[in-house]
């Protein structure tokens, strides 16, 4: 796996910083997965063993030990997922709104990082939202924080995010949608908007696409 990949993997690794998973990379250990299956002795050896010019320190057997239960946890194949829960509930906790989904539900909801999540609204898929940025076809300023993942809307913006038990409230929506949404159209409402949102996508995608053909 090509090293910047691979690094990109392990520190998804709750445990995992860049300094460490350049380490484990250099001593083999080239994915979560590796990590998982590794032995902490050995590891622990590795690091010690290893030239701290190249960012290798001392590390006791313990800390490796949790950083391999952190790998067995399927948790990491999840960190867009986690990383968007403690999001939102650091959010509504400040505008005091209902968020009473737990970690797991949401896991399930938002999917793996692998996934290449839709709007509910325009339908425009993640992978395609990269290709338009790629393509120099993206405007928005706020790219750094927002726009290449799918955000969670409530449908209906007078609601809690999940409300009345089992019954869902959100759904998985792009930057675009969420802001011209905002709080004051339910779902019903904005679709027709939305559409307006699909076609220009749409548009440009098949732009780009014609420059690359
Ligand atoms: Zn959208």
């Amino acid at each position: 796996m090509e090293k910047e990949e691979a690094i990109l993997n392990l520190i998804k690794v709750r445990e995992i910083g860049v300094k460490t998973a350049k380490c484990l990379y250099g001593i083999g250990v080239e994915s979560p997965e590796d990590l998982a299956n590794a032995d902490p002795a050995n590891i622990t050896d590795a690091f010690r063993r290893g030239n701290p010019k190249e960012g290798f320190y001392k590390v006791d057997v313990e800390s490796v030990n949790k950083w391999i239960l952190a790998a067995k946890s399927d948790n990491w194949e999840y960190s867009k997922a986690e990383e968007r829960y403690d999001s939102i509930r650091r959010r509504t906790s400040d505008e005091d709104v209902e968020f009473n989904m737990d970690r797991e539900a949401f896991r399930k909801f938002y999917g793996k990082d692998e996934m290449d999540r839709e709007c509910a609204y325009c339908g425009i898929k993640e992978s395609e939202i990269n290709k338009l940025f790629t393509a120099g076809r993206i405007s928005t300023k706020r790219w750094g924080t927002r726009g290449r993942a799918m955000e969670v809307d409530r449908r209906d913006p007078r609601k809690s995010y999940v409300h009345r038990g089992t019954e869902s409230n959100i759904a998985l929506c792009c930057y675009w949608c969420n802001n011209a949404k905002t709080d004051e159209f339910n779902d019903n409402e904005f679709f027709k908007i939305a559409q307006a949102i699909k076609d220009v996508w749409k548009k440009r995608l098949e732009q780009i696409s014609k420059i690359y053909i």
